[in-house]
């Protein structure tokens, strides 16, 4: 059913009895082309471009729990493409190129708002490196505006200009970036895939990997085997426990990342900004809260719950940069697993078990990558070659030494 004013119109003098669901909630077959573990937003794009883009239908999608239910829909929708990396740079504003067609493309609604991304810096050293950004940015044919702090003020005059801890010396503007609402992207990918033929499977979880010579046959699930031909792991903070599945230790580690929304205020905060001397990032919803978010907790964890040091490490990052805030209520907290890799970009590749293919790693920071990693990694399971957006996202750079250190870390996920 195409979604459209008349549709609309049509259901509202009908009483909307006339709505369809989105998607077949489907039941598993004994065998398939292509197995994608992981109904997250991953998992349904690459389902989506798998059908659309290959024309390839004998596809299905397991997902543990429900679709939505893992960091696709508990993240804080931030949008962008401000890398610094050449590999990053070309990725991740294909990515946003994708982002600016995508309710066109799926007939959904996903709100996507390009409403700004302005990151802060506050002091020297931290203008040179977001001019040096902001310039291989544009090198990329990236949008990027370095701003001093009176540009910022005009732009946000509520932060603290005047008495702050750490001053505001100015900010690095992308304006093409905002966000978007996150599950609306889950239902809408869910929805064209299941239009197409593909069976999304909820209630499925995925408990061993078969691999019968060296190669991936198929998977155990809690609703029966499941034979396939190739199988695409997309199970974000689940990586390293599917892996494992195949014998493969993989250079992931998972770590929880709390996020807040307070109460609804009036429209305050009409882009996304982040605070350049602690880690703390807000934008505002369309109901009016403030969402925000911070650093990870710090340590290995699969439970998708966070810890009270990190909330107060995560509010001081908030008042420090407009203290107004502290007179808000937070009314919802939440945790999600994500995926960190040790130089903190993606994977998107084969493994070493013949037909088996993997794309994790994904950080704090794969929502952004949702359209762009659905396209390439369905691109690889078909053709059987990385995508030239993707081709720096190769697991076997861990062990030849060629990093993605985006931010010059380390092999320190925790600080990725
Ligand atoms: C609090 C928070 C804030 C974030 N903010 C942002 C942001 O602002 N911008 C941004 O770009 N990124 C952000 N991220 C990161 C982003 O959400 C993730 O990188 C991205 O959603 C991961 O891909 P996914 O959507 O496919 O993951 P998920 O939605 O987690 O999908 C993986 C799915 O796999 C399923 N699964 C796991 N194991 C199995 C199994 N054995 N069998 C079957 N299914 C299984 C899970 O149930 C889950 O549904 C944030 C993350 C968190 C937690």
């Amino acid at each position: 059913m195409r979604y459209s004013a008349l549709s609309l119109a049509w259901n509202a003098l009908t009483g909307h009895r006339g709505w369809r669901p989105a998607w077949r909630d489907a039941d598993p077959k004994d065998e398939y082309d292509i197995v994608i573990v992981g109904g997250g937003g991953h998992g349904l794009a690459t389902a989506y471009y798998l059908a659309k883009e290959h024309g390839l239908r004998r596809v299905a999608v397991l997902e543990k729990s429900w679709i939505g239910s893992g960091n696709v829909g508990r993240n804080t929708t931030i949008v962008r493409s401000n890398y610094l990396l050449p590999e990053n740079i070309r990725f991740y504003e294909f990515s946003m190129k994708l982002w600016e067609r995508l309710e066109q493309d799926l007939n959904y609604n996903a709100m996507v708002s390009q409403r700004g991304v302005l990151n802060l810096y506050h002091s020297d050293a931290q203008r040179d490196a977001f001019a040096r950004r902001g310039n291989a940015m544009r090198l990329g044919g990236v949008d990027a505006e370095l701003l001093d702090r009176e540009a910022v003020r005009r732009l946000y005059p509520f932060l603290d200009f005047d008495h702050a801890r750490f001053p505001i010396q100015g900010g690095l503007l992308q304006r093409r970036g905002g966000t978007v609402r996150h599950d609306a992207v889950a239902w809408g990918y869910a929805r064209g895939a299941s239009d197409r033929g593909v069976d999304i499977v909820q209630n499925c979880e995925v408990t061993g990997i078969i691999v019968e010579g060296g190669r991936a046959a198929g998977v155990e699930t809690t609703r029966g085997r499941i034979r396939a031909k190739k199988i695409g792991l997309a199970v974000a903070g689940n990586t390293s426990r599917l892996g494992e599945m195949a014998g493969l230790r993989l250079p992931i580690e998972s770590h929880v990342l709390q996020a807040f929304v307070t109460e609804a205020v009036k429209p305050l905060i009409d882009g996304v900004i982040t605070f350049g001397a602690g880690h703390f990032y807000v934008s505002q919803s369309d109901k009016g809260g403030l969402v925000f978010g911070g650093d990870l907790d710090g340590y290995g964890s699969y439970a998708a719950r966070g810890n009270l040091p990190t909330v107060e490490d995560v509010c001081e990052g908030g008042m420090a940069l407009m203290p107004m805030i502290g007179r808000l209520r937070i009314l919802r907290s939440w945790g999600g697993i994500v995926d960190m890799s040790m130089d903190g970009s993606p994977i998107i590749d084969r493994t070493p078990v013949d037909g088996l293919y993997l794309n994790g790693g994904w950080c704090y920071g794969g929502f952004k990558a949702t359209p762009a990693s659905g396209w390439c990694f369905a691109h690889l399971l078909a053709k059987g070659e990385p995508h030239p957006a993707a081709a720096g996202f190769r697991l076997d750079r861990f062990a030849t030494g060629h990093l993605l250190d985006e931010k010059g870390q380390g092999a320190t996920p925790n600080l990725h």
